[in-house]
């Protein structure tokens, strides 16, 4: 039988029909598995029935009795019409209203018996007795052994407009009825055991429709039943049983094995104006060893802001280049590969070494480059390269698994390397990149001073023009950075259009100049150039600054409306100053009174320029589906599991899936647990192991 049914479509389960089963679609629902996964997000306990005497307002009850009356009522001068439903179950009466929905009256007989379930409020006319206002109602028929929306613990699920809570109920009802006899244990028992689980179809049951009475509503409320326990724990555990597979078939696949005397690597390590940090000397080494192997390297390269990826990035380029091949380096913004460019060029002035640079207005031609810079133009299809060796990818959370894909493609194999500056806690990194190695640069180069930040008022403004004079008077210069370009009325935000000429009618004897992202390249690369070498105090900005750029000279940042921004961006753009050995600061200018959240992001600038706290508090503030990246990761989503609340699980499965794919490599003897790994991967597999 296996567990394949679970692919079946719900359309054919009682109560769904194609036309509901659209609908479900809109949830994200479209197979059983799909259903099964879709859990509650609330139970209501309305398993204990309550005598109508005994109960008191503001609760919420069910009760069970009679129908008396059921009638419409038309209120006098009132546009509207109440049908009214009065029960008695021999204790007392009470009254449920529903309003302008008199077609109600149809759907009731007197004498009929039901149960009522919602919140219960006293009568506010006739002052005694009570009443409940929309409750959800069911109908005592004889024979009938389960009820679905009362006299239970009630499943309440997120739906959409159109489908009512419960139609949805219902269906879910059937689908689950139908699903759980089929469905059989497939993790193996030692798993099972060793992990304190419950029984899967008990987990499936119970999560959605809890039955017996030892059940801990508030346990379900909160997500930590052992139902839940256990269908996270299943989900992460085949999510790493894929990665795992993933990563296999990587290893196993021809690649370019690295080999050859080095001599560029050693004359640039020789030529540098600083020594390499520990842990760039760490990571090249981790590089070097996967580059030496006959199988392409998929390595993600982490490290805060500053923390100098880059000639991490061009000793495994010019490892390449010195084996024979070409290397390619993809960042995320015209601004970034002209500087990536530049900082490269100069790095290797008097090596000979062949660089070029593509973006979509720039095109050197070059017969053979050994080394490509670009945009995402690298990936159009009318650049070819005809050895290409290493793709390297800076600011990876820019781009998605198909950009990645394509820039392998340009090569047989090659090998890849990511760079990230976005700090990602260790777990979420093994999770969302599980596909890949990975290497971290925790070190920042000698001589750098903590960036001072502080939070300052429109009312403060002055201070903050003070500072601007006395850190250019010292030698420094400054960046100020806005949110948007133009004033646009309807948005009550300060422009950098405008802040410009303020600023230049503030600071007369400097220069101050404006880079945006609708300039055109070449007048955005003069002014950087200028900005650069020291021609231009002041640049104000938008957030085309924010990743990378790098003027180690630069030592002021002021952040326009920093209120608006997010953590990760706020601390980007902090990360552009703090680079050289001149003290530094970083100004938040705050307008009006900051939200909530706003509050915290600041007050964790000031607090911290740690950026894996700062990841930290931003997983904290937003949750990790919207996390950078999270989206664009690639990997299968997550139903159930939450790879933040859920942390040690993950640790676990990824132990135990390593564990048992020792034991089972293709998992011959677990033909269900494959199956399921399968469903869950679906394309996944084929997509990561065809690039
Ligand atoms: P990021 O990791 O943010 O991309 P960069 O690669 O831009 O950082 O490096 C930041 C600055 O630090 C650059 O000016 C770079 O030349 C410099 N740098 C890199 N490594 C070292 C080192 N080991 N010692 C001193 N300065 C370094
Ligand atoms: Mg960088």
């Amino acid at each position: 039988m296996g567990g394949d049914f679970l692919r079946d479509p719900i359309q054919f389960i009682k109560g769904v029909g194609p036309v509901r089963a659209k609908q479900f679609q809109r949830l994200g629902i479209v197979s059983l598995e799909d259903a099964l996964l879709y859990l509650p997000f609330r139970y209501e306990d309305r398993s204990a029935l309550k005598k109508i005497v005994h109960l008191s307002s503001d609760q919420i009850a069910t009760v069970c009795g009679n129908v008396v009356s059921a009638e419409v009522i038309v209120p006098r001068r009132k546009h509207f019409k109440i049908f009214e439903l009065t029960v008695s179950d021999g204790s007392g009466i009470i009254k449920a209203k529903w309003y302008n929905q008199p077609f109600m009256k149809k759907v009731f007989k007197i004498g009929q018996q039901i149960f009522l379930s919602g919140n219960i409020r006293t009568n506010p006319y006739y002052g005694t007795g009570y009443e409940m206002e929309n409750p959800e109602y069911e109908f005592v028929d004889d024979g009938k052994d389960q009820f679905i929306h009362t006299a239970r613990i009630v499943p309440v699920y997120r739906t959409v407009s159109g489908l009512g809570q419960k139609t949805l109920r219902s269906a879910m009802y059937h689908i689950v009825h139908y699903a759980v006899p089929k469905l059989q244990e497939y993790i193996p028992e030692e798993l099972v055991e060793r992990n304190g689980l419950v029984a899967y179809t008990d987990a499936v049951q119970n999560i959605h429709f809890p039955e017996g009475n030892g059940v801990d509503v508030d346990a379900l409320n909160q997500g930590k039943s052992g139902y839940h326990r256990r269908l996270i724990f299943d989900e992460l555990f085949c999510f790493h049983l894929g990665v795992a597979q993933v990563r296999k078939g990587v290893s196993e696949k021809q690649g370019i094995g690295f080999s050859a005397a080095p001599h560029l690597t050693e004359l640039l390590k020789r030529s540098l104006p600083f020594t390499f940090t520990n842990s760039q000397n760490k990571v090249i080494e981790e590089i070097f060893s996967d580059m030496a192997e006959p199988h392409p390297m998929n390595r993600l390269i982490q490290g805060d802001v500053g923390s100098g990826k880059t000639v991490v990035a061009l000793m495994a380029m010019l490892r390449a280049v010195e084996c024979g091949y070409q290397a390619a380096l993809m960042a995320p913004t015209e601004l970034l590969a002209q500087q990536h460019y530049a900082n490269i060029r100069n790095l290797l002035d008097g090596m000979d070494v062949n660089c070029a640079l593509y973006t979509s207005k720039t095109r050197e031609q070059k017969s053979r480059p050994d080394l490509v810079i670009g945009t995402h133009a690298l990936i159009q299809d009318d650049i070819l390269f005809d050895h290409l060796g290493l793709a390297v990818i800076d600011e990876q959370h820019r781009f998605g698994v198909r950009q990645r894909a394509l820039l392998k493609g340009k090569g047989v194999n090659p090998d890849v390397l990511i760079m990230t500056a976005t700090p990602i806690p260790r777990t979420l990194a093994l999770t969302l990149y599980g596909d890949m190695d990975y290497s971290c640069i925790d070190e920042l180069p000698p001589g750098r001073t903590p960036v001072e930040t502080c939070i300052v008022s429109e009312s403060e403004k002055r201070k903050v023009y003070d500072l601007i004079q006395r850190e250019i008077v010292s030698g420094g210069q400054v960046y100020v950075v806005y949110p948007v370009i133009e004033e646009d009325s309807s948005l009550d935000l300060r422009s950098a259009e405008l802040g410009k000429e303020k600023l230049k009618e503030i600071f007369p004897s400097y220069r101050v100049e404006l880079v945006h992202g609708r300039m055109n390249p070449d007048g955005r690369q003069q002014v950087m150039l200028e900005f650069r070498s020291g021609d231009i105090q002041i640049l104000v900005s938008t957030t085309v600054i924010e990743v990378g750029v790098d003027v180690p000279n630069a030592n002021v940042m002021i952040i326009v409306h920093a209120e608006r921004f997010g953590l990760s961006q706020l601390h980007q753009l902090r990360g552009r100053v703090g680079r050289g050995r001149r003290k530094s600061y970083c100004v938040l200018l705050a307008y009006g009174v900051p939200g909530d959240d706003a509050k915290r992001r600041l007050a964790v600038m000031e607090k911290t320029t740690d950026g894996f706290q700062i990841a930290e508090e931003d997983l904290g503030i937003r949750g990790p589906g919207d996390f950078f990246g999270t989206k664009q990761s690639g990997m299968p989503d997550l139903k159930v599991a939450n790879i933040i609340r859920d942390r040690s699980v993950v640790e676990t499965t990824r132990r135990e899936a390593c564990g048992l794919l020792n034991l089972s490599p293709h998992l011959d003897q677990y033909p269900l647990l494959r199956e399921r790994v399968n469903r869950m991967w679906k394309t996944k597999l084929t997509y990561f192991n065809t690039y």
